[in-house]
Order: C-alpha cells, then sequence, then structure tokens
C-alpha cells in the first residue's frame, strides 16, 4: 500500500523532523512519532500522530520509516542500536534517511537494510525550518529508482520536489557539496558584516549594496538580515553546520580535494556551538565581532 493510508514512522522531531511530522499528519497520513526526549513527540501527539516509546516501536508495522538525526552517531543508534528501527521493520518497507549524515555511514546503513530485505534510500533536505514546517523541503534522493519511486507520494507529503541523483549516498554527497558551500559563504559574511560594522560604513545601505550584487546568493540574503538584527532563534544550528563541514572535508578528500575554507568555517561554527549554544547558526557573527581589535 502507498497512499495516505500507509503508516509512516518518523523518528527524530527536533527542529526538522517535527515540522516534516506535522506535514505528514496534515496529510492525512498514519504517522507514529518517536523522540530520545519524548516531550517533543507530546505536541505531535496531541495532533493525532501515536507516540512509540522506542524506534522499534514506531517502526514495527510501518511502510516507511523515516529518520530526520542530529549526525552519523544518532542515525546509528535509532536505526542499529538497542530496539533500533531496522530489526524491527518488515520485509519490503522502506527505510528513508533525511539526516544529513557521511556518505560512508549511508552506505553502510544501506547495506544493513539490504541484508534484511528492506528498501533503503537517503534523502537529505535542502529547506530549513519553514520549509519543513509548510512542507516545501526539496530532498536530494540516492538510491534504486524502485524504491526512490515507491518512496515519492510520502517524500511529496513534506516537500515539493525530489531530486534522483543516483545510487544509495548520492543524496548524502551533494547534500554535503550544498552545505560546504553554504558554511563558507555564512563564515565569509560574518566577517564581512564584522567589517562593514567595524570600519564605520553604512550598515543598512553597505549591506543593501552587497546583498544585491554578486555576493547576494539567497543564503547571504536571508542570514545578512539575520546577522544585522541579531535575530539567533533557532532555524540550523551551529554545531549541525560544522558536522556538516567535518563530513564534508572527509568526503572531499578521498577525491584528494583539501577542503582548506571549509576548515577555517568548521571552527568559527564549533566556536558558535560552545559559546552560544541552542542559537540560529547566524550567531557565528559574534564569535568574529567578539575577537580582535582594531589596530590604532
Ligand atoms: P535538531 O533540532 O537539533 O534535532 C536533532 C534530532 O536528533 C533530535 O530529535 C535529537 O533528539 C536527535 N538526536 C541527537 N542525538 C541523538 C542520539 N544520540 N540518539 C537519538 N536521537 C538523537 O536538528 P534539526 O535541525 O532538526 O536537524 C536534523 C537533521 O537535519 C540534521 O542532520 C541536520 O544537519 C539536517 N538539516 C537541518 C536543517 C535545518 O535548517 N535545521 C536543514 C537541512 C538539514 P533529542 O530531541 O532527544 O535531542
Amino acid at each position: 500500500m502507498n497512499d495516505t493510508r500507509s503508516k509512516v514512522a518518523v523518528l527524530g522531531l527536533g527542529i526538522m523532523g517535527g515540522g516534516m511530522a506535522g506535514q505528514l499528519l496534515a496529510k492525512g497520513f498514519d504517522v507514529t512519532v518517536w523522540n530520545r526526549d519524548p516531550a517533543k513527540a507530546r505536541p505531535l501527539g496531541e495532533a493525532g500522530a501515536t507516540v512509540a516509546a522506542s524506534p522499534a516501536e514506531a517502526a514495527r508495522g510501518a511502510a516507511f520509516v523515516i529518520a530526520m538525526l542530529a549526525h552519523d552517531d544518532a542515525s546509528r543508534a535509532v536505526w542499529l542500536g538497542e530496539d533500533g528501527a531496522l530489526a524491527a521493520m518488515d520485509a519490503g518497507a522502506v527505510a528513508i534517511e533525511c539526516s544529513t549524515l557521511s556518505v560512508e555511514w549511508a552506505k553502510t546503513l544501506a547495506s544493513a537494510a539490504a541484508d534484511r530485505a528492506i528498501g533503503f534510500i537517503d534523502a537529505p533536505v535542502t529547506g530549513t525550518k519553514p520549509q519543513a514546517a509548510g512542507g516545501t523541503l526539496r530532498f536530494f534522493a540516492g538510491g534504486d529508482a524502485d524504491t526512490i519511486a515507491k518512496a515519492e507520494p510520502v517524500l511529496l507529503a513534506m516537500g515539493t520536489e525530489v531530486i534522483r541523483l543516483g545510487p544509495v549516498g548520492s543524496g548524502a554527497l551533494l547534500k554535503l557539496i550544498n552545505n560546504f558551500l553554504c558554511g563558507v559563504q555564512v563564515a565569509s559574511l560574518a566577517e564581512a558584516i564584522t567589517m562593514v560594522e567595524r570600519s564605520g560604513l553604512d550598515v543598512s545601505q553597505s549591506m543593501g549594496v552587497l546583498t544585491a550584487g554578486a555576493p547576494g546568493s539567497p543564503l547571504v540574503k536571508m542570514l545578512a538580515a539575520r546577522m544585522t538584527e541579531r535575530d539567533y532563534a533557532p532555524n540550523f544550528l551551529p554545531a549541525l553546520m560544522a558536522k556538516d563541514l567535518r563530513y564534508a572535508a572527509s568526503t572531499f578528500a578521498e577525491q584528494g580535494i583539501e577542503l582548506a575554507s571549509a576548515d577555517v568555517a568548521r571552527a568559527r561554527f564549533e566556536a558558535a556551538a560552545e559559546q552560544f549554544g541552542d542559537k540560529d547558526m547566524a550567531v557565528v557573527a559574534e564569535v568574529i565581532r567578539a575577537a580582535g581589535k582594531p589596530r590604532e
């Protein structure tokens, strides 16, 4: 069965997973949710989802099991750990990994799924909190064409596009390349804004010129506003960007490409995560603002 009566389990109800589960519920799927911290599952339970006590309980009998977790270690624990989802899934069901993961781990997990005759796709997303809550994510899908086709109606309940990139691991790979380009832009933007502020240029005029010009990517436009307004309500945590840049660096290294710019950006995001905890990655601007002194 592959329609809105399908049972779908969602594992991981953070900033992204919570919104995604809400969209599946709103579109009429039979949704079971699980989160390590049960408090995040409660609002979804009140909205009509079944709340499970473990990943295994959520996955049992589900046609599709979606994970949206912080990193490889979380994914490993939730799929393969004690009371993990994979061992509880029916043969023929589909595991959908939407977390941003290393390519190596996505492939390892796919092979563990294949050993149990479970379909697997890696389908990390672009879009952030509002797109997850509003069902307008884009999925970078890796996996065999039949499995992606089977999962597509579920993915399209949470997003607008499923981009088929190739075999398992292709989605994870392009997502890391994508976030490498995002991370270095955001770290550079923090330095540029600090320079504009410190040097006495008119901030509003200068940022208007920069964002309307060649450097004004959609990401730079969005983050420039947050950094200048000091709006750090969390959309994407700096620790997660640091993780993505770390995974990207090791993946690029396999092709002999040194990610020197990503290494510098990663150190900035690690400092932001350490100093400013659960704020948005735009808070990396505060790391730069706090550092260094202008020459006399
Ligand atoms: P988040 O709000 O920090 O949520 C992280 C989730 O992972 C939570 O459910 C958390 O559970 C769970 N988790 C962490 N460690 C765990 C462990 N050891 N065992 C079990 N569960 C664990 O992050 P998010 O923003 O939703 O991001 C989720 C994924 O999407 C990440 O891979 C991120 O890189 C990717 N992503 C995020 C965005 C964005 O804009 N936010 C955009 C695209 C992709 P607890 O609640 O119990 O801590």
